[in-house]
């Protein structure tokens, strides 16, 4: 690990809030969950926005082209559609913009994110950036270098990728799909991101089978509940919080729960996936197609997470007593 990176994880776990982020956790973050908490997700509460038809890429897996795209809004079109939309729906609480490649047109962005109290970019990361602190990026990786140039057919995308994103002032997560063409590269993809960039977290989702497409970027149940277990395990021994998914969205994830899961999935039910033309897509924002018994999508997993109040509770009294336990073990350890 380069001195500045490990300097930089350093700084990471010690670091304290500053008032202004105090303020803006409080408000965007804390206030909305113990309002989940209480009254459950409102219908639209989750919206992702299909920002654009183009993309400067065509991965393998892509689902987008799969789908007819007929046009597209601008950005006073969508400031519209957003507020015709909070009229019904007042607590329209996050936005993930997605496409295509939504930085092509990130003007419809810069525009509209005011509207939403959280705001999610998914960008391939191929271009740098914008400066904006106020939102969160998911630049999508796909494996190693070998394997996400592979998938994304072009050589020198990976590097690339990090450069653009490897940024300390912003909120950078990276994404990782995991597919049987890079499934065993996971662990290098981890220590990789972790050692040499300055992203805040990595999280994990599987390739979703679409109708139409090939299903063999499937991997299986069986390696599927391997590779959570693996996680779980890397996160408890190594990764900690920069693995960015709680304990109970990974055991969610695995066959034995996850049809509980998306057989009622929260995002189909309580979000909206609007398509670049702003109508309502079937589903989500992977569109009609998608096979939502075999959903790797780490969305109504981690949504199912945040209703089950049991669970909650339940792990907030182990995070509790954890604290507790450790700092009355470090001042002993001091005495
Ligand atoms: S970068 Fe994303 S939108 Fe573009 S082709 Fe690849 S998967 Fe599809
Ligand atoms: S594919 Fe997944 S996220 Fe989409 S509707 Fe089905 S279960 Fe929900």
């Amino acid at each position: 690990m380069s001195n500045l990176v490990l300097d930089y994880r350093e700084e990471q776990k010690k670091k304290a809030l500053s008032p202004g982020e105090q303020k803006s956790f409080f408000k965007h973050h804390l206030l909305p969950q113990i309002f989940f908490f209480t009254v459950g997700f409102p219908k639209g509460s989750f919206i992702s926005v299909d920002v654009t038809d183009q993309c400067n890429l065509r991965c393998q897996h892509c689902y987008f082209f799969e789908q007819e795209q007929q046009g597209v809004l601008d950005a006073d079109g969508w400031e519209q559609k957003l507020l015709e939309m909070k009229k019904n729906h007042r607590m329209m609480y996050s936005c993930t913009w997605v496409g295509g490649e939504p930085l092509l047109r990130k003007g419809i962005i810069e525009q509209c994110k005011k509207h939403f109290l959280h705001n999610l970019i998914v960008t391939n990361g191929t271009m740098p950036l914008p400066d904006w602190d106020d939102v969160m990026y998911h630049v999508s990786v796909d494996g190693n270098e070998a394997a996400h140039d592979n998938m994304r057919r072009q050589r020198g995308l990976y590097q690339l990728m990090k450069k653009n994103v490897s940024r300390k002032d912003l909120h950078v997560t990276a994404a990782m799909c995991i597919t049987s063409l890079n499934v065993d590269t996971i662990e290098d993809v981890l220590e990789d991101w972790y050692t040499t960039t300055y992203l805040r977290s990595m999280m994990f989702d599987f390739y979703t089978p679409i109708e139409g497409l090939t299903d063999d970027l499937w991997i299986g149940w069986e390696k599927r509940d391997a590779v959570l277990q693996r996680l779980q395990e890397l996160k408890d021994t190594k990764y900690g919080e920069f693995i960015a998914m709680s304990e109970r969205t990974i055991e969610l994830m695995k066959s034995h729960n996850s049809k509980k899961v998306t057989d009622n999935c929260l995002f189909e039910k309580k979000g909206y996936s609007l398509t670049t033309t702003g109508q309502v897509k079937e589903k989500c924002m992977l569109g009609p197609k998608a096979d939502c018994d075999r959903c790797g999508c780490v969305v109504p997993y981690y949504l199912h997470s945040r209703v089950e109040k049991k669970e909650i509770v339940k792990s907030t009294v182990e995070h509790v007593r954890n604290r507790m336990r450790n700092r009355f073990l470090k001042e002993a350890n001091v005495s």
